[in-house]
């Protein structure tokens, strides 16, 4: 089992959204209403791509 790292964010409160960003390429994400929205998709791309990290954060 691949260890998350999508609760990082979760005591950072504050911002309108969220995105996230991928650790591995740097690459970031576009805007999310919620942390759920941002986080679905931040696991769907740690899922698809073995052995990325990934971090949501509010913006
Ligand atoms: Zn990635």
């Amino acid at each position: 089992m691949k260890k998350l790292t999508l609760n990082e964010a979760s005591n950072v409160i504050g911002g309108v959204g969220f995105q996230w960003k991928c650790k591995t390429t740097g690459w970031e994400s576009g805007w999310h209403l919620t942390y759920g929205g941002a986080a679905k998709f931040a696991y769907a791309h740690e899922q698809k791509y073995s052995g990325h990290k990934t971090v949501v954060f509010p913006v």
